[in-house]
Formats: structure tokens, sequence, C-alpha cells
């Protein structure tokens, strides 16, 4: 209680990281497997945050705590009726390099749960209301002796919301929210690779009876290109040159993202050699310079040779 926000007005972020701690020690108090994890590895073995799940969605708001662990015990804490955050969601979103490296618009379809609009959330039938609940006469809260306390508990009848449907909702069946296709139109921004999220905001499930929707997360999957390989800001591609080309030197036009430009190629050239188109690669979406471009050169063997070739190749080697 001492931590509790409405006590701390002056200081609430303090108030809620030493609220974290406590719900903290309270789940590694209640539950063996975490305690043990506390034990061996400490803080670290039992956060999320803290390597473990890559990136995760284990972002909790403070609303969370209260409703898992203390909301039953500070009732008067939680919003009445029981209002809860909707879920956040992921999309898996595909592009093409091209796409990645200069950003696009997609159009993204998703099924949501909308907030249902023939009863507006209420999931009581049109014309009708929601009568109060008869078991905590509307408070949505109930009290239960347990030894010595008095422990103050979400209505088991109408789970908090105070309200009972006799008539429910046809389109809704008395759930207030309905499953639909959204489509939207998320800006992807150019230099995204996989594994890319972009979030956007309230675009997740609708809340519960009334409470906030959650969060829409795109995670960027960026397709194999059929000449290209990408390496961070980097682009890698292997192009074939002649026999003659390698030897005598000459000019050979490569592709890149963005059209096709003539590289120099010097007498007596490698196979395998890489030769640095700079700043033909990517321009990173967080930031820095941008990417090269290192073509490596294939030399192509000749084939089907008339014999008058052969000859004057044998005068080489
Ligand atoms: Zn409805
Ligand atoms: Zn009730």
């Amino acid at each position: 209680m001492k931590y509790h926000p409405d006590r701390n007005a002056d200081n609430p972020d303090a108030a809620e990281a030493k609220f974290k701690q406590v719900k903290e020690a309270y789940e590694v108090l209640s539950d063996p497997k975490k305690r043990s994890a506390y034990d061996q590895f400490g803080h670290a073995g039992i956060d999320p945050s803290m390597g473990g799940r890559p990136g995760g969605f284990g972002s909790e708001s403070f609303s969370d705590i209260f409703g898992d662990v203390f909301g039953d015990i500070f009732g008067a804490s939680r919003q009445r009726g029981g209002a809860q955050r909707g879920s956040d969601l992921r999309y898996n979103l595909e592009l093409s390099l091209e796409e990645a490296v200069s950003g696009t618009e997609a159009k993204i379809r998703v099924p949501v749960l909308v907030t249902c609009d023939e009863c507006g959330g209420s999931g009581a039938k049109k014309g009708s209301t929601p009568i109060i609940c008869s078991t905590c006469h509307g408070h949505g809260q109930v009290r239960m002796q347990q030894g010595f306390f008095s422990v103050q508990q979400t209505c088991p009848t109408c789970r908090g919301t105070g309200k009972q449907i006799k008539d429910p909702c046809g389109k809704c069946a008395g759930h207030g929210r309905v499953q639909e296709t959204k489509t939207l139109s998320a800006k992807i921004p150019g230099g995204v690779d996989t594994g890319d999220r972009i979030r956007l905001a309230g675009e997740g499930e609708a809340g519960e009876r009334g409470g906030p929707s959650g969060d829409l997360y795109v995670e960027i999957r960026v397709k194999d290109h059929p000449i290209f390989t990408r390496d961070g800001a980097n682009l890698y591609c292997e192009v074939p040159i002649s026999f003659p080309t390698a030897c005598l030197g000459g000019e050979l036009e490569v592709p890149t993202l963005d059209g096709k430009v003539v590289l120099k190629i010097p007498p007596e050239t490698q196979t395998g050699k890489l030769f640095r188109l700079r700043g033909k690669g990517v321009k990173p979406v967080r930031g820095g310079p941008v990417g090269d471009l290192l073509c490596k050169v294939q030399i192509e063997t000749p084939v089907q040779l008339t014999k008058e070739q052969k000859a004057l190749i044998e005068k080489i080697g």
C-alpha cells in the first residue's frame, strides 16, 4: 500500500518501479520454478526482457500489475467494470528486396476483434439493456472472508462488469466484440530488414468493456532476391565475365538496385575478384552510411572451341 500510485502522486515513476519489484518478489515467492531460477541466476533468470526471449511482447503496463497480482487485493485501484486493454497483434509482412530498400506503403489485412456496432459493445440485444448483477448488486466486486482477512474479489457472476445480460446481442452473442477483417495501410520506411518491426499504435485488438485497444506490430521478412544477397547495408552479387575480358580487361555492365552501371575490368582479372561499387548498397533505416554493392566476377570457361581456338589457347598454356 505504501507504493500505491494514489499515495505517490508526486513521484509516480519511483512508485511504479517499486511496485514492479514487489510484483517480482511476489511472483518469485509464489512460483517454485521462478524461485529456483531466481536463486540460480538472480534477476536476469526471470526477467524476459533481460535476454532469453529476444524482443518479445513482454512490455507490461502498470495496469497489468494491478490486474494479475494486486487487482483483487486492492480492489479499489482497479477500474470499475474491469476494462481491459486489448491484445497486441503481430502481422508478418513479406517484402521484395526492392520494397525493403526503397520503402513502400503496404496494404495489410488483419483479423481483429472490434467493438460490436450492433450493441455498441454492451453485449445486450438492441432495445434491451443489461440488468444489474444480482450477485454483486452492480459493484463488480464481492467481499470474501478468508480467516482474519476480508478480501475483495472480482464478482464471478458478471466478471467485474456489475451487469448481467439477460437478452444477448445476436451479432456478438453477448461478448460485445466481433471478429472483423481490417485493411490497414502501413508506411514502411526504406532500409528495413528481416526482423524489423513497425508498430501501429492502437491497431491491435479492441479492449474489453471500453478498455483501450492493443497495438499491431508489423514484422518484416525480406524475400530472397534472384540477383542480390544482402548483409546489413551491403549487397552482393556474382557476375559472369568472358575469358577474353578477364585476360585483356574491358567494360562490364553490372546490375544495381537502381539500374545498370558500367564496371571497368582491369586486364588479368582473376576469377572470384570482388569489385566494390560505393554507395550502391542499402541506406540503413536506423541511419548510418549507405552500404556498397560488392560484385564478384566469375570467369566463364569457353566451350565448344574450334580447332583453331584450341590451338591458340595451347599457345597461352
Ligand atoms: Zn453486440
Ligand atoms: Zn456481479
